[in-house]
């Protein structure tokens, strides 16, 4: 749809090297478990870091997640190696299964923070403590912090949860660290909104998590489009590490077995749509669609843009009216993607100084 443009860059890669997990959490966006089979074997997920720190100036961060990426092994070590070797930061994401004590912890993060790893992402929460208990999570925070690394614990929100942010920072060990510890800066806990992917479950959240169009909240664009490529376990490149890029065709830009990864990225700049999620956002893209189509109904109750983002690719009533009425958004799209663009560049340049 659109011919020429001036493109961006992607900021962070995200690798998925396998589906496999140690746990199966009843609402896990890629349904992992410990029955999926398949991952990147190492010489290709070499050659993808390779491939995307050759090809892209801009690139800042090399993230592996899944499924569980600590089930690589040593893998996970080689693969962290030589994302540091092109001095990219490097974040792992991980349920701490391998965390059963300090010591067990320590075994397997030393020779990953050896290897470059910078930071430590770990999710807990009702769902992961069917599979993995709390004190995995504690054991594995405590010793990458004491390590010198970032961790980040990243709790499910949402109303019915019975286990909250507020029984993280008040568990006894967390408490003192928190207290006594120097490194104490080296630990955040966050709640992210924990959404469901079953139509006969719903989850019910704070007011404040809810975006809405048009009056109360102002919604923006998806910075995670264009700027956060994914690698999934069939070594397809994908436009995002959204939490349903599975269930969204169109996110998914080709084999990296076939195609060189700077052609999949730099193709999907002649997709408008693309553009305007990365512009507007999807819940703007979905009102927009109920302006002119009144059988769409705009709720406003969506807490998680990839889940509209799902709605406006998949549902074929919202498909046809964007169809029919896109090109009404083309001028102003991509007169506000330029000035967007240009912020975008200049806070980049400021932070590379
Ligand atoms: S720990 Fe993460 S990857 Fe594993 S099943 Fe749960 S949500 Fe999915
Ligand atoms: S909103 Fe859409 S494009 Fe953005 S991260 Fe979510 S699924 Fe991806």
């Amino acid at each position: 749809m659109v011919n020429t443009i001036d493109t961006l860059e992607p900021t962070t890669m995200t690798i998925l090297p396998t589906y496999q997990c140690t746990a199966a959490c009843k609402e896990c966006c890629f349904e992992c478990n410990q029955h999926r089979s398949g991952r990147i074997p190492l010489p290709n997920l070499l050659s993808y870091i390779d491939d995307a720190c050759r090809s892209f100036d801009n690139l800042q961060m090399i993230v592996f997640s899944g499924g569980e990426c600590f089930l690589l092994g040593d893998d996970l070590v080689s693969a962290v190696q030589k994302a540091n070797y092109y001095k990219k930061k490097v974040r792992c994401v991980s349920n701490a299964y391998w965390a059963i004590n300090k010591k067990a912890a320590m075994a397997r993060l030393e020779p990953l923070i050896e290897a470059g790893l910078n930071e430590l992402n770990l999710s807990t929460g009702d769902e992961h403590q069917e599979w993995v208990s709390i004190k995995n999570v504690i054991n594995a925070a405590i010793t990458g912090a004491e390590l010198g690394i970032q961790v980040v614990i990243t709790v499910e929100g949402s109303k019915e949860a019975r286990f909250k942010y507020q029984e993280l920072i008040n568990h006894p060990e967390l408490k003192v660290f928190f207290e006594n510890s120097p490194v104490n800066n080296n630990i955040k806990v966050i709640e992210n909104v924990w959404i469901s992917f079953h139509e006969n479950k719903s989850f019910t959240y704070n007011e404040n998590a809810y975006r809405t169009a048009g009056t109360v909240k102002k919604l923006e664009g998806c910075s995670n489009i264009f700027n956060n490529i994914v690698i999934n376990p069939r070594e397809e490149m994908i436009s995002c590490c959204g939490l349903t890029f599975e269930h969204i065709p169109e996110l998914h830009n080709g084999s990296l077995k076939t195609e060189k990864m700077k052609e999949l990225y730099f193709r999907q700049f002649s997709d408008f749509m693309k553009i305007w999620i990365w512009v507007d956002g999807p819940e703007s893209i979905l009102y927009f669609a109920s302006q002119k189509n009144k059988e769409i109904i705009y709720t406003g109750e969506y807490v998680h843009p990839c889940q509209t983002c799902v709605l406006i690719h998949n549902d074929k009533k919202v498909k046809e009216t964007l169809l029919r009425y896109y090109h009404e958004k083309v001028n102003d799209i991509l007169f506000r993607y330029t000035l967007k663009k240009g912020m975008n560049d200049s806070i980049f340049s400021t932070f590379s100084k």
